[in-house]
């Protein structure tokens, strides 16, 4: 049976980045840069001004009150062409271009002038009492972004300020990578629609909706196949229906433990190629990997926090790797365990809540850890890895943990 890490490496191994497209700007939150973006010249574009206020020589002003002539006066928007000279100063707004001759800017709360309110003309002079130094106010040319530097890598799942960065370069358009094709499918005689009564023997399909929109938080597109039932003639009929949608992934989840009725193992064995379909993890131990009809195929088990806890584990990795996502994904800290924890020398995933006291960052289980209980998941906020070959983890000590 392979260890958690050697299952990871087997899967992803065989994934690539899906290929690119380009779509708008407006478009592309979340989605994955696939190239690197270079500044084409230097940002700001042009000196300018930080306050409004006044641009005048630094050289001019001494500390004691000096006076000086407004020759002219500048927004935010305009190309100035007037030089100062000595004892001269301009009015500039925010972010308008610095004139030249003008080599610092005062605020207009700091002179005689203090008038913020829209539509007041500019005055014929200015007193300031103030020493400004070369540079004061002022947002150089280029302070930002140099020409030819690296703006985004490659890679990077773009965040809303990357957008800002983007359209700042004067990129509409932005080339990224294909969201990954999931095909979905639950399987189980037991399964009810999510909209169903309850009737003896039987429960709601939790896994396709916990999954689908795990795939959709991973950057992926779904095609939810449905539910098959425990039969060949099922299960074929659904994964048939993947590979017409030309997928990139198959993701299932049960049937694929050692049950009279768990089929999937074996339909994969008939179609394609099984892998392996154990992974010495918990929960979750009966995990798939292999191809339908040359598709990958990942088996999720049944038992929707073993699904959940495989989806992290193995799939997010997966789909990460497809969408050409180089940034890291879910964040793993170190995390003080406030109770003992017992395990059985599996690597374990268990369900943890963190609180904070004193400043310092702890986490306790969230109650019972039985992988059909989906409160105890969702009331947790990081699950924690207890390595291979630990019995016990004894209270105060510290293990790794993934944030939810
Ligand atoms: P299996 O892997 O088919 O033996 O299923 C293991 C457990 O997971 C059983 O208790 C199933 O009823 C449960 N299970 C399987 N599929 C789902 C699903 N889609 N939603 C909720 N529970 C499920
Ligand atoms: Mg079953």
């Amino acid at each position: 049976m392979f260890t958690v890490t050697e299952a990871r490496e087997r899967i992803l191994s065989h994934f690539k980045a899906t290929s690119t497209e380009t779509i708008s700007l407006i478009e592309a939150v979340n989605r994955i840069l696939a190239i690197d973006i270079l500044a084409d010249g230097d940002y700001p574009p042009f000196d300018n001004s930080a306050v409004d206020g006044f641009a005048m020589r630094s050289e001019d002003t001494s500390g004691s009150s000096i006076t000086l002539s407004v020759v002219a006066d500048i927004p935010a928007g305009s190309a100035p062409t007037v030089s100062l000279k000595a004892g001269q100063a301009a009015r500039i707004m925010t972010g308008a271009h610095l004139p030249s001759g003008a080599d610092c800017v005062i605020p207009v709360e700091e002179t005689d002038f203090n008038h913020r309110h829209a539509g007041t003309a500019a005055p014929k002079e200015v007193t300031i009492t103030k020493q400004l130094t070369p540079g004061e106010n002022v947002r150089t040319r280029g302070m930002d972004m140099r020409s030819g530097d690296i703006a985004l890598n490659q890679g990077r799942m773009l965040k809303p300020q990357d957008l800002g960065l983007l359209a700042t370069l004067g990129f509409a358009n932005v080339n990224v990578h294909k969201k990954a094709r999931v095909a979905l499918l639950s399987s189980g005689d037991e399964l009810l629609e999510v909209d169903a009564a309850l009737e003896p023997g039987k429960i709601r399909d939790s896994n396709s909706y916990a999954l689908a929109a795990a795939i959709v938080s991973a950057g992926a597109e779904v095609i939810r196949l449905g539910v098959a039932k425990d039969t060949r003639e099922s299960v074929t009929g659904l994964l048939d229906k993947a590979t017409s949608e030309k997928a990139d992934l198959i993701l299932s989840s049960a049937g694929v433990s050692v049950g009279a009725f768990d089929f999937i193992k074996e339909v994969i064995d008939a179609n394609g190629k099984m892998d392996f379909w154990r992974v010495n993890m918990r929960p979750g131990k009966p995990l798939a990997f292999g191809e339908y009809r040359g598709i990958p195929f990942i088996g999720l088990p049944g038992n929707p926090v073993s699904a959940f806890v495989g989806f992290e584990v193995f799939v997010r990795p997966t789909l990460e790797r497809l969408n050409g996502r180089m940034d890291g994904g879910r964040q793993t800290v170190r995390l003080r365990c406030e109770e003992e924890i017992e395990s059985d020398g599996r690597e374990s995933y268990l369900r943890a809540k963190i609180q904070v006291k004193n400043g310092i960052r702890s986490a306790f289980l969230t109650g019972h850890q039985g992988s059909g209980n989906l409160l105890s998941l969702v009331q947790a906020d990081a699950l924690l890895i207890i390595p291979a070959g630990v019995k016990c983890v004894p209270a105060g000590s510290e293990v790794d943990a993934i944030l939810l």
